[in-house]
């Protein structure tokens, strides 16, 4: 298969990295390299990729504390929303498109968990690496009320932009599963079934804890 696409674990809290190329193009890209940058460099060293960029989905130390090595085996350039804390070397504005051999990322700037976060998509493959925005079952958390609206926006945003058959692979292994569709997640993650209500979003955000045990979830 030409498409080359890997969920990596890199520790830390049940993190995920992805790996993402192009076999026939000899191309790819690393995505939040995390606790473990030498096993994503080596995984793509083993598909036969060059590392062409090193994507950061959100400022957040649990996802950015490789990029340094990352970029020091690699030499490739670091790519994060314009503006975010980590520096971007190549700083990428809401929808541009990112192009890894016959792959076209599109990086879709989603507000909430942070003011920097991003979605990758790759519209063509049906696969979207949500980071900290969507997970399996859940969604990011915020700082403030403030956080939650802009958070709702964008999932409302993600949701019109991304198709049901579209896989999703969040930043951390919370779910039931490692990763899911939008239209499962739409049918069964409790925030994105109060998606027609602000109210009643904020409100499952504010009583999360407790829905949480009352439902047996993680
Ligand atoms: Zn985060």
């Amino acid at each position: 298969m030409r498409f080359v696409f890997e969920q990596i674990r890199t520790g830390g809290d049940r993190n995920f990295g992805y790996l993402l190329g192009d076999r026939e193009a000899g191309v790819g890209a690393l995505v939040d390299p995390s606790y473990t940058p030498e096993a994503l460099v080596g995984r793509a060293k083993a598909q036969g990729l060059a590392t062409q960029y090193i994507i950061n989905t959100h400022g957040h130390g649990d996802h950015t504390n490789g990029n340094a090595k990352a970029k020091k085996l690699t030499g490739a350039p670091l790519v994060a929303y314009r503006g975010s804390a980590v520096r971007p070397d190549l700083p990428v504005d809401d929808c541009q498109v990112l192009t890894v051999g016959m792959l076209s990322l599109e990086c879709i700037h989603v507000p909430g968990h942070t003011d920097d976060h991003l979605v990758v998509y790759l519209a063509e493959q049906r696969v979207a690496v949500t980071g900290d925005h969507l997970f399996v079952g859940k969604i990011g958390g915020t700082g403030s009320d403030d956080a939650a609206r802009q958070e709702y926006d964008s999932l409302q945003k993600l949701l019109d932009r991304l198709p049901d058959d579209v896989t999703i692979w969040p930043g951390h292994d919370y779910g039931c599963r490692p990763s899911s569709t939008i239209a499962l997640e739409k049918e069964t993650n409790p925030f994105l079934m109060r998606l027609g209500s602000l109210d009643a979003f904020l409100d499952l955000k504010r009583e999360w804890a407790t829905f949480k045990v009352k439902h047996g979830l993680i």
